[in-house]
């Protein structure tokens, strides 16, 4: 399990801005040791542990890149087109003979370049006389359409490097290099608690000030795409006592303890006081909106963070505190958010110093550009301005307003997991 030590999450000023969270997290945070081998089936979304070595050069052997005639380039037309007579045909997976001198070879695409040839003529480009000759035209560079052996990737090369929160596409590299499976960081382990009386189950009754918990939900389907393993430990309630036993007992087994709710300073926000009997607390007080103070904590060498219970507030907190956590822990490579610059299409005037994230459509310009549109209303309980738009503007700490025509930053749900 993840092993942390009490003052990790220490943190000495008032307000935290969003980069300074950022960074402790990076700096503090040590990843999980263990790994596993998975096949390549498995690999998508998990953490690379190890460098992965090109094992052979890719492509492994000079290779056709088209349909066409292979020749050696000392025969090549110079300054008019010249037919040549045809002996040999190579296709993809067959052994190529070495070619006859002053011969083309017909040859397809992936087959391996006859010896005696290093440039390939496509077959769109020429014409087969009545005799079975073959018209080349003038003007091909010597070694045109080859793809060299090792041209990709050359053998010993480090192709993927560990920390690679592996993509279909590295998962591709590693079948190239015949490779059926690839060393990963295990899957982090993360309890996921609600808290809060006013919570009831989807599937349980719900009284009638009663709402149903969505959060949870959210959350776990966040970890998921980070590739987590997450446990579902349901709704805790709003009683310090009922809290501290539930943290405390998942705190051995788990890398990460997510709460959500019940962090803010109010008589029934008990997460803050069942943390400190049970372990050590720090409450985080962000600079941004939406999100209120994040509590961080370390239990039995755990840590433990506890989102605001507005939906969208955890779901902005989680982006910026949870997420880089989450990648700490698995030792992947750090990866910012990179905002995309587009065209603000709105009015909003901000707190300087707060970093805020409002909730946007973005749509394409006739202009050319895009353009992005703030959802009507601002309420961080607003489940419907989560689903309804396609992304965040990040609104930078040194900006007081926004007008229709600035250019603003902005982040698309699908790259924020
Ligand atoms: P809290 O942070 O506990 O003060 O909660 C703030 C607001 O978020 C309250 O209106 C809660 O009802 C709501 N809330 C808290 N937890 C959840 C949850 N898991 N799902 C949906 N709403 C929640
Ligand atoms: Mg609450």
């Amino acid at each position: 399990m993840a092993q942390l030590s009490d003052d990790c999450f220490a943190f000495g000023g008032p307000m935290m801005s969003v980069d300074e969270a950022v960074g402790i997290i990076a700096a503090r945070v040590t990843k999980v040791a263990a790994v596993e081998t998975v096949s390549l089936a498995e690999a998508d979304g998990r953490v690379l542990a190890r460098d992965v070595a090109a094992p052979l050069p890719l492509p492994p052997f000079t290779n056709s890149a088209v349909d066409g005639y292979a020749l050696a380039s000392r025969d090549l037309p110079r300054d008019e087109a010249r037919s040549f007579p045809l002996a040999g045909r190579v296709q993809a997976g067959a052994a190529a003979q070495p070619a006859r001198p002053g011969h083309a070879v017909r040859i397809f695409t992936g087959a391996p370049m006859p010896e005696g040839t290093d440039t390939v003529f496509m077959q769109e480009d020429v014409t087969i006389d009545d005799s079975g000759r073959v018209m080349l035209p003038a003007g091909l560079k010597p070694g045109a359409n080859v793809r060299p052996a090792g041209e990709d990737i050359s053998e010993g090369a480090v192709a993927l490097q560990a920390g690679q929160r592996l993509r279909p596409q590295d998962v591709a590299l590693a079948a190239a290099f015949g490779l059926t499976g690839l060393q990963v960081v295990r899957r982090l382990r993360v309890a996921v608690f609600s808290t809060g009386n006013e919570l009831a189950s989807p599937g349980s009754v719900r009284a009638g000030p009663q709402l149903f918990d969505s959060n949870r939900f959210m959350l776990m389907a966040m970890l998921k795409r980070l590739g987590c393993a997450v446990s579902d430990l349901g709704i805790l309630r709003d009683e310090r006592a009922a809290l501290a036993l539930g943290l405390k007992q998942v705190a051995s087994h788990h890398d990460l303890i997510l709460t959500t709710g019940g962090v803010s300073t109010g008589e029934e926000d008990h997460v803050r006081a069942a943390v400190e009997s049970v372990g050590k607390l720090v409450l985080w007080r962000m600079a941004i909106k939406p999100g209120r103070p994040v509590a961080m904590g370390i239990i039995d060498g755990a840590p433990l963070i506890g989102l605001p219970g507005n939906p969208v507030a955890s779901f902005v907190t989680f982006v910026h505190v949870v997420r880089p956590t989450v990648l700490a822990l698995s030792g992947a490579r750090a990866a910012p958010l990179l905002p995309m610059p587009v065209r603000a299409a709105f009015t909003y005037k901000k707190k300087l110093g707060r970093r805020e994230y409002v909730r946007v459509f973005l749509s394409k310009r006739e202009e050319g550009g895009l353009e992005a549109q703030k959802f009507p209303r601002e309420g961080a309980g607003l489940l419907s301005s989560l689903v309804e738009t396609d992304g965040l503007a990040e609104l930078g700490e040194a900006m007081t307003k926004v007008e229709p025509g600035d250019t603003i930053g902005f982040l698309g749900y699908a790259g924020l997991l």
